[in-house]
């Protein structure tokens, strides 16, 4: 019929719009990226890791330079927003004025999700920069999980974490993939081990926990660059890691107070002089619980 045809000549020309439409929309492509200090290269001591090292100054550039190497990559590889989050020290390292306007950048403590603070379901790709190996590893530069300075061993399931591996779970509990990291030799091992063949740049080849043989910061720039849209280019092929819940974490203190004291709540039991086991639904909630006990003293101000 005659009138039956330009509903059917209307219906064509919509979908013809709708399907030049969905080609000129760019797709949205939201990354975090995680930025630690440890595995930027040339980092080998405490003075390039906090105010008072003599070589701080200058090796925040060269973090900032290695962070905005992968923003920069990002978005050539396609990324619509890009969520940075300072996770190393004080939380203030990353000279924030160098990023471009559209990157917001998170900053300082305490906050929920720690070093992957901004991660959740929207993000698209997780991407670590400057990552160290755990403290259980016999190798890596400034090797420690969270705190060298308070902590001895942090599990998961009864395997010992890096950080890399906690902060991938709690990106996988978030559905989102690890696509590339940074760091050295031994904390790229590391995390691979737990999260598959990502992506990675190695800054240096660590010598031992106070020296490493390094590349330079603008070679590790570029390296960066070069795997970070290598991971983007593998994205739909990398798998989020996912570490169904419950989930039992253990964590060992340097110091007998920390496990004394916690284990008067029901949640942890105390399984040796310095340690402590609890149990969380999921990762999101374990993570909330080690920041509490990162974080608490009961002097704490404001
Ligand atoms: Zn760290």
């Amino acid at each position: 019929m005659q009138t039956g045809r330009i509903p059917c000549v209307l219906v064509v020309a919509l979908l013809a719009g709708a399907a030049v439409a969905a080609q000129t929309q760019p797709r949205k492509l939201k990354i975090h990226i995680s930025v630690d200090m440890e595995g930027i290269a040339g980092v080998v001591t405490g003075e390039q890791l906090g105010p008072t090292g003599f070589e701080y100054a200058r090796f925040r550039e060269f973090m900032t330079r290695e962070a905005l190497a992968a923003v920069t990559a990002a978005k050539a590889a396609g990324a619509t927003e890009i969520i940075v989050a300072d996770a190393h020290g004080n939380g203030q390292n990353l000279l924030i004025e160098q990023f471009p306007n559209d990157v917001r950048i998170i900053r300082s403590w305490p906050r929920r999700l720690g070093m992957v603070a901004g991660i959740d379901e929207q993000v698209d790709a997780a991407i670590f920069i400057g990552y160290h190996a755990g403290t259980n590893n016999t190798t890596g530069v400034r090797a420690h999980t969270f705190s060298s300075a308070t902590l001895t061993r942090v599990a998961l399931n009864g395997v010992n974490v890096t950080e890399g591996s906690w902060n991938a779970a709690i990106a996988g509990h978030y559905n989102v993939p690890v696509v590339m990291m940074s760091g050295d030799d031994a904390a790229i091992a590391e995390v691979r081990k737990a999260v598959g063949n990502i992506e990675a740049a190695e800054t240096k080849r660590n010598l031992g926990f106070h020296s490493a043989n390094t590349l330079t910061p603008q070679a590790s720039a570029e390296l960066i660059g070069q795997r970070v849209r290598a991971g983007l280019g593998r994205l739909p092929e990398l798998k989020p890691l996912k570490v169904s819940g419950p989930v039992v974490i253990e964590v060992s203190f340097k110091n007998y107070m920390a496990a004394e004291i916690l284990a008067y709540l029901p949640l942890f039991e105390r399984t040796d002089s310095h340690s402590i086991r609890f149990r969380a639904k999921d990762m999101a909630e374990a993570s909330m619980v080690m920041n509490f006990i990162g974080e608490y003293r009961p002097d704490i101000t404001p």
